[in-house]
């Protein structure tokens, strides 16, 4: 049996991985489950998966879910830090599902117990990525790519020295805005930029991916999960989302991984790893899809790439600030305070007026993320007004 714990399981690829564990339940056994407030969802998937313990980070819900779970016999717990204490209870597979900065700490506690950790959590790297590697090489963790593009590249990385890899190939699908004219994109609403042509995704990265800003964090977590250079890292757009990205080595080869657009097939590499497991996805019919499209991303349309991409090559510090003022700007607009366009108009103004050392723990890294938030909520506030 394999002992899994799930950080953000009523999410979407929280969900996905219980949908998958909830297929082979001789296979697997719930640890913990964690959920930010929806309570309910919590405690249904505790009682489906007779998980030892289900967390509620929104300290306030806590006597809801007790009473949802009691006489279950399921133990219950409640706020921020339990749920690091739920992340560093013993077992043999975590999935790391939170979205956004609040995953940092519950990743980095999974890490410091040498867990195996499937990382979906993006924002963790690009925040933390350094401060998270070294914590992992540290404690003896292994670090499993969740994100399609991360998996995918990991699935094609052969046995060859890293030297032999020229180039990373990151596929964007261009999001729902790809063909946009740039003056209609000043009125997009968040029901239009959550509904992603090819992905069922949670809010936030759906959002990111109709910014691209989601591409340009993908470099940043690609550059901590590869031994790959900034300048070793592309994106292609390929709409139809079936490569899930590509490794070109010297000799001219280049791999890539295909399939259907469905998060439980990486989450099941991840989960079965370095075995593979039957999953549900749609299995890929490339006479019925007929041909394939790549073009060059539009930097002009996509600002927040360009904005990432040189986060990227400038690291230190920035990557932490370009992500705390996207999470700040994707919630203001999500909440319909400022426009699409205004997402990455804050996310430059933040990184314009803020430029500390780069973070060498941890607590740095947090303390950058409230300050390039509290910057970045002013700037929403000068939008609103
Ligand atoms: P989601 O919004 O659907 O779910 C987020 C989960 O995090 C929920 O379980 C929620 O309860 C929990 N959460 C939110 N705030 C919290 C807090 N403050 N404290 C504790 N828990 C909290 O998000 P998602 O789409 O499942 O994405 C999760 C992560 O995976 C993100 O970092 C995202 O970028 C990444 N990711 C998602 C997909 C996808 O297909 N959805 C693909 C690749 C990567
Ligand atoms: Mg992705």
């Amino acid at each position: 049996m394999k002992r899994v714990t799930i950080l953000g399981a009523t999410g979407s690829v929280g969900s996905s991985t219980l949908d998958l564990i909830e297929r082979e339940p001789e296979r697997f056994e719930v640890v913990a489950l964690t959920a930010n407030s929806d309570v309910a969802k919590l405690a249904a998937a505790a009682i489906r998966t007779n998980a030892r313990l289900a967390v509620v980070a929104d300290a306030s819900r806590l006597s809801a879910l007790s009473q949802a779970l009691a006489g279950t016999g399921i133990a219950v717990a409640g706020g921020a830090d339990a749920v690091c204490e739920a992340a560093r209870l013993d077992c043999d597979w975590t999935m790391a599902a939170i979205v956004g900065c609040a995953g940092l700490k519950p990743t980095m506690a999974a890490l410091e117990q040498g867990h195996t950790v499937a990382l979906a959590n993006k924002e963790s790297l690009v925040s933390s990525g350094a401060i998270m590697t070294a914590a992992a090489r540290c404690h003896g963790a292994t670090l499993l790519p969740v994100d399609s593009e991360h998996n995918a590249v990991f699935q094609c990385l052969d046995r060859t020295a890293p030297r032999s890899v020229s180039r990373i190939i990151l596929t964007a699908s261009g999001g729902p805005f790809r063909a946009t004219p740039i003056e209609a994109m000043r009125a997009i609403t968040p029901e239009q930029a959550v509904a992603h042509p090819n992905w069922s995704m949670g809010a936030k990265i759906s959002v990111d991916s109709a910014t691209m800003m989601n591409k340009g964090l993908e470099l940043i977590e690609a550059r901590h999960l590869f031994p790959i250079a900034p300048d070793q890292l592309d994106v292609i757009v390929h709409r139809q989302s079936v490569v899930h990205s590509m490794v070109e080595y010297i000799d001219g080869s280049v791999l890539a991984q295909l399939g259907t657009p469905d998060m439980r097939t990486p989450i099941a590499y991840a989960l079965a790893w370095p075995e593979r497991m039957e999953t549900p996805c749609a299995r890929l019919d490339l006479a019925a899809i007929g041909s394939l499209e790549f073009e060059a991303p539009d930097y002009e349309r996509f600002p927040a790439l360009r904005l990432a991409r040189a986060a990227l090559a400038a690291d230190g510090a920035r990557p932490a600030i370009l992500n705390a003022a996207n999470e700040v700007a994707v919630a203001a607009f999500l909440d319909r305070r400022v426009g699409f366009l205004e997402i990455a108009a804050i996310v430059a103004d933040t990184l314009d007026c803020y430029d500390p050392a780069a973070p060498e723990t941890l607590d740095a890294v947090l303390a950058i993320d409230a300050e390039a938030r509290r910057i970045a909520g002013m700037r929403v506030k000068d939008c609103v007004a």
